[in-house]
């Protein structure tokens, strides 16, 4: 189980932060993707209850109109079977007869027709005015069904005013029980399309009141074409037929247009009332504030997401860059190899490691005599001969644990892990060989013109650093005393090694210096 802190510290890297920078964008654009659809469905409550509202209230007009209407019919019907009233003179059987309330300006008249159809009082018009009415359906259903009621007509244009009219209607009895005609009240379509255009629905939303045989008796907004058609046939109106009442959404076969449809039976009435919202304007106050956070949310997303991702890129450049100093760091520019920081780290570590079975050992290979190379062929030849030493050095090193290193000018280190005494002391033949075959063509330096002096150090104790570095130095140092192109071994112990200067294991032949 790791620390906190250390859990912390893993999460610190680039595709973590990254990755949040994707992530905490996305979550606001999803939050807010959340709170739009619940505006969205606010907007939808709201439309269903202002359809339900609406419903209502128109509704209760038409039942309330149809009734002070029905009242007027059935008081003239009561009063027409009173013998009296029947002998009355006809300017007193008007004002016996007729209901100012129903025949105010701009809602209808009442009118009385015979059994013949034939107008015989009328609350507007000279009684007798229009001929028979008896091709009127009121009349036809009334005088063939005496337990008719209240009969509501299909709309139709009234032969007297031209106006779109809609007569509710009842029957009178003879006293003998036969057919005596009719008693109508008229009520224009304009009123309800007066009354509708009060409500301030939109131009694709609507407004139907159909009789339950399909027939259409008024649409709003107003087109006199809709006045009377049938729409039994339409599904839409099947299902407002069977449901009775409640709400939908579909297209209307009428438009096309897609609608919220609310619907109710009008009282008892043999009517349908329905309200259909156009759902498009149900939604348009909501597209647009989607459309506008969308956008802002979606651009403030691609600018997050991308300042994430730059981000994402500054820290990768960064940390290649850190990388490369630390490489650099760690690195000797001339030749390549690992320099003195990288050799002191490595021989701290390879000590820590060292024991009894597993024995350290430490070269120090410095060049016979160099500074004569500078001096007689340049520095930038006395450059290249050390280049061509490091490549030498490192190809003489074949274990992966094995690390040569450049820790100074014309010196350098091998740390050899792992490796006895005899087993260093091969490797340093070998050193000598490989140094050997040091030549720069181009300045004229043959193969074996260079030789290096080894100092060897080994331990299987660990111990200090310094007293390990020291002893290898020591022997470096005897190594040149004793002539250069040789090998001294220091003999180590664990806490204070101390030296035991072995000849040269191995001449690999006298140069003579330049
Ligand atoms: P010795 O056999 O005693 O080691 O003799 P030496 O001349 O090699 O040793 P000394 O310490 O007297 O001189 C080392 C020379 O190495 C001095 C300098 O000119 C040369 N040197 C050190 N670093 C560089 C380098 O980076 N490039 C070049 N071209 N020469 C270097
Ligand atoms: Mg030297
Ligand atoms: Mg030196």
């Amino acid at each position: 189980m790791p620390s906190p802190r250390r859990f912390l510290a893993g999460l610190q890297t680039v595709r973590v932060w990254v990755a949040l920078g994707v992530l905490a964008p996305l979550g606001m654009l999803l939050v807010s993707g959340l709170m739009l659809s619940e505006l969205r469905r606010e907007m939808w409550a709201r439309a269903d209850d202002t359809s339900r509202n609406l419903l209502r209230v128109i509704e209760t007009d038409i039942v309330r109109n149809v009734e002070i209407m029905d009242l007027a019919l059935q008081g003239m019907v009561a009063k027409l079977e009173n013998p009296l009233v029947a002998a009355a003179p006809e300017g007193l059987r008007q004002l016996i007869l007729f209901d100012h309330v129903v025949t105010a300006e701009g809602m209808g008249i009442l009118v009385q027709f015979d059994e013949h159809g034939t107008g015989i009082l009328n609350s507007r018009y000279p009684s007798g005015l229009g001929g028979s009415f008896s091709d009127r359906d009121y009349f036809q259903v009334h005088r063939r069904n005496p337990d008719a009621g209240l009969y509501i007509s299909k709309p139709y244009e009234s032969r007297m005013s031209g106006a779109y009219t809609v007569a509710f209607s009842r029957r009178v009895t003879k006293p003998d029980g036969s057919f005596g005609g009719v008693v109508v009240a008229t009520l224009r379509l304009s009123h309800f399309a007066r009354m509708l255009s009060k409500i301030g629905l939109g131009p694709d939303s609507s407004i139907n009141l159909v009789r339950r045989d399909g027939i259409r008796i008024v649409r709003f907004p107003y087109d006199v074409r809709d006045v009377g058609t049938d729409v039994a046939g339409a599904s839409n109106f099947q299902r407002v037929l069977q449901e009775r009442s409640g709400r939908f959404v579909d297209y209307a076969e009428r438009d096309g247009v897609q609608r919220l449809f609310t619907f109710t039976e009008v009282g008892d009435l043999p009517l349908i009332l329905s309200i259909g919202l156009s759902t498009d304007e149900i939604e348009a106050g909501w597209r647009a504030k989607a459309l506008m956070i969308g956008l802002t949310l979606l651009a403030l997303f691609g600018l997050a997401v991308l300042l994430a991702l730059l981000c994402g890129r500054e820290l990768r450049r960064r940390e290649a860059v850190e990388a490369e100093l630390a490489r650099l760091s760690v690195t000797d520019g001339l030749t390549g190899l690992p320099n003195r920081r990288r050799f002191d780290a490595a021989l701290q570590q390879a000590l820590g490691a060292a024991r009894g079975d597993r024995p350290l050992a430490l070269l120090i290979v410095d060049a016979d005599h160099f500074k004569r190379f500078n001096d007689r062929y340049g520095h930038a030849v006395g450059d290249e001969i050390l280049r061509g030493l490091a490549r030498c050095l490192a190809a003489a090193i074949h274990r992966p644990h094995d690390l040569v290193c450049r820790i100074g000018g014309e010196e350098f280190a091998v740390i050899l892990p792992d490796t006895d005494e005899e087993g260093a002391a091969r490797v340093a033949e070998r050193l000598h060989a490989e140094a050997a075959t040091v030549a720069v063509a181009s300045a004229g330096i043959p193969a074996g013109a260079l030789t290096v002096s080894i100092g060897l150090a080994n331990t299987t104790s660990g111990g200090s650093q310094a007293e390990f570095y020291r002893a290898a130095d020591a022997a470096l140092y005897a190594a040149k005393s004793a002539g250069r192109n040789r090998t001294c071994r220091a003999e180590t112990r664990p806490a204070t090694p101390h030296l035991r200067l072995v000849a040269g294991a191995d001449v690999v032949g006298t140069v003579s210096a330049p």
